[in-house]
């Protein structure tokens, strides 16, 4: 399945699914971006909302750019989201999970099948890691991580040793409790919606078809009940 490709002596084993994939994130950015801009959607960068505010059946976004108006407002803004959804209603628990990856040079493509910890884009370039760190919001990087996560990418491929690093970097996931997506509604304040998770590449679909008809038609698809943070909400053992 691996053809042109040594793997090392010490894999004694691995796993494949044929529903596996993957996609360059940066490219699927750039396609849902034109796809919102062809449906009239306008994206405006730099404007942090400050502020929430719900009036005669519309919210007010107030922020860095100006203030927009609408009937209807959808909290998608990750770790910001603990500070907007109090604003409306809402209360979605999440906390921050440091991850730190390896970037190689372009080197022509050979893993078409994207294997746990190493995964090759497009492009050529190779992605390893990654780390699983509860140490807050910090995203920096750490020479012992990063050198395990190598070491364990030559270890499955020795090809790769002789491949350049180009960049490491660390960045925060969004974690809920149990690593599952929410999607919410807000009771006091309806119209205002919430929708985070980790795995938003793997979601895209699921946010870009299911989680779109749900907030602009305001039918639940079967089942979406499900992802409502309530799950949360079960009293504490005596
Ligand atoms: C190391 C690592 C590896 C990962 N690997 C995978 C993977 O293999 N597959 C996968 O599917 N997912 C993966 N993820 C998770 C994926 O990156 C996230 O699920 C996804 O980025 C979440 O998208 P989002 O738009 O909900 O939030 P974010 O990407 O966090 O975007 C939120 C945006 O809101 C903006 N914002 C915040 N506050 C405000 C405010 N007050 N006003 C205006 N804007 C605001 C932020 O600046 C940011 O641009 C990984 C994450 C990490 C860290």
């Amino acid at each position: 399945m691996l053809p042109n490709i040594r793997i090392g002596n010490e894999v004694v084993g691995a796993s494949f699914c044929p529903d596996d994939g993957h996609v360059n994130p940066l490219r699927l950015l750039r396609a849902l971006h034109r796809g919102f801009l062809r449906l009239g959607g306008q994206y405006r960068s730099c404007c942090e909302v400050v502020n929430i505010s719900h009036e005669y059946h519309r919210f007010t976004a107030e922020t860095s750019g100006g203030n927009f108006t609408a009937p209807k407002i959808v909290l998608a803004a990750g770790h910001g989201i603990s500070t907007l959804a109090p604003m409306v209603g809402l209360r979605v628990p999440i906390r921050p999970q440091r991850g730190q990856v390896l970037i190689t040079e372009r080197i022509e493509a050979r893993l078409n099948l994207p294997i746990t910890d190493v995964r090759q884009t497009d492009e050529g370039g190779l992605q390893f890691g990654t780390t699983e760190e509860d140490i807050g919001f910090n995203d920096g990087t750490t020479l012992i991580d990063t050198s395990r996560i190598a070491r364990r990418a030559v270890q499955f491929f020795p090809q790769l040793a002789s491949v350049r690093l180009v960049r490491n970097w660390g960045c925060v996931r969004v974690l809920t409790p149990d690593k599952c997506a929410i999607y919410d509604e807000s009771e006091s304040h309806p119209g205002a919606f919430v929708a985070t998770s980790h795995s938003g590449v793997t979601l895209a679909a699921a946010n870009a078809y299911r989680a779109a008809e749900w907030i602009a038609d305001g039918v639940t698809p079967p089942d979406f009940g499900t992802f409502s943070a309530r799950r949360f909400d079960v009293p504490a053992a005596a």
